[in-house]
């Protein structure tokens, strides 16, 4: 039996996909009477989202070479500006929903391949934001996906060397990659990209694992910011798991031998409030009168101690 559920203080939607779906909602709504909406690649990497859009008419497409006429809206993890060339001078109007801090990246690339500098982007190759970071310069920069794969590149004594990293990823990972980094590369400049959504998200969860037993995630397979919180709260809380709706919740692991009385709920950035919304449901309908449900954003802070 659950007798309590917390909250992770932040979760969910963050700026950037609320922004790109907004963008998306509000192009469908005023153009799309006239036109052929079509995304381009997952507006976000969300099953409910994506089918929201999919419902409404809008088209979807991983390739502009099923786009042929109407418009184009960019998804929130960015493009390659060739693609946005080619999209335009097919006739297509493009409408950018990219992130923010995803562009960001791009300035940040741009300006280091000025200064002369050539890129090692740690991030997921298959990933759309590192086909979109790779696009704005493929022959500056490399894309490493491993400790082992970063090991392996060449030594690079004569060049001058920067190091991104995917919005997304973890940030403690990243630390070790950085070290790696400078030890192979002592010139290397490092710039941490990683998004602060992200960072927040990360650290909720360590706020919340020393309280719970079980921490369910909220998100998406194709989640890559998911994904790592669920195997972040397995490392964190010995139980992290990965779950697209309440319908994924299993009885059986409240049972009392199964040792879990105290369930955290996280959510990644690209899922919806409802989702979160009906596993709570569901988790209160494994519970009794007396479950306690916490909010940490509720929780006040202790006082700092203050000199003097
Ligand atoms: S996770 Fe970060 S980079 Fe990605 S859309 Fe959200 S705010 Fe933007």
């Amino acid at each position: 039996m659950i007798k309590k559920i917390v909250l992770a203080r932040y979760q969910g939607f963050c700026m950037g996909v609320e922004r790109a779906i907004k963008i998306a909602d509000e192009t469908a709504e005023t153009r799309g009477q006239n036109s052929a909406v079509t995304i381009l690649n997952e507006i976000v990497h969300n099953e409910a989202v994506v089918d929201g859009f999919r419902r409404r008419g809008v088209g979807q497409a991983t390739s502009l070479d099923d786009v042929d006429s109407g418009l184009l809206i960019i998804s929130a993890h960015g493009i390659a500006p060739g693609t946005i060339e080619a999209a335009r001078s097919k006739g297509l109007e493009v409408i950018d929903a990219t992130c923010p801090l995803v562009t960001r990246i791009y300035r940040i690339i741009n300006k280091a391949i000025a200064d002369g500098l050539y890129i090692i982007h740690y991030g997921d190759p298959h990933h759309d934001e590192t086909a979109g970071i790779v696009g704005h310069a493929p022959d500056r920069i490399t894309v490493a996906a491993s400790h082992e794969e970063l090991l392996a590149l060449p030594d690079w004594p004569n060049r001058k060397l920067g190091l991104t990293v995917q919005t997304t990823a973890h940030s403690r990972q990243f630390r070790e990659v950085e070290k790696l980094a400078l030890t192979k590369w002592p010139q290397i400049e490092v710039f941490n990209t990683i998004c602060n959504a992200t960072t927040q998200r990360q650290d909720s969860i360590m706020e919340m694992a020393p309280l719970v037993d079980m921490i369910l995630v909220v998100g998406s397979q194709t989640s890559a910011n998911s994904k790592r919180l669920a195997s972040l709260s397995a490392d964190a809380c010995g139980k992290g798991m990965l779950i697209e709706t309440a319908a994924d919740i299993k009885p059986e692991w409240f049972d009392p031998d199964a040792g879990v009385t105290r369930v955290g709920v996280s959510a990644g950035a690209s899922t919806p409030q409802f989702l979160i919304d009906d596993v709570i449901d569901r988790l209160l309908q494994l519970s009794d009168q007396s479950t306690e449900v916490v909010r940490l954003k509720d929780t006040p802070k202790p006082k700092q101690a203050t000199a003097g």
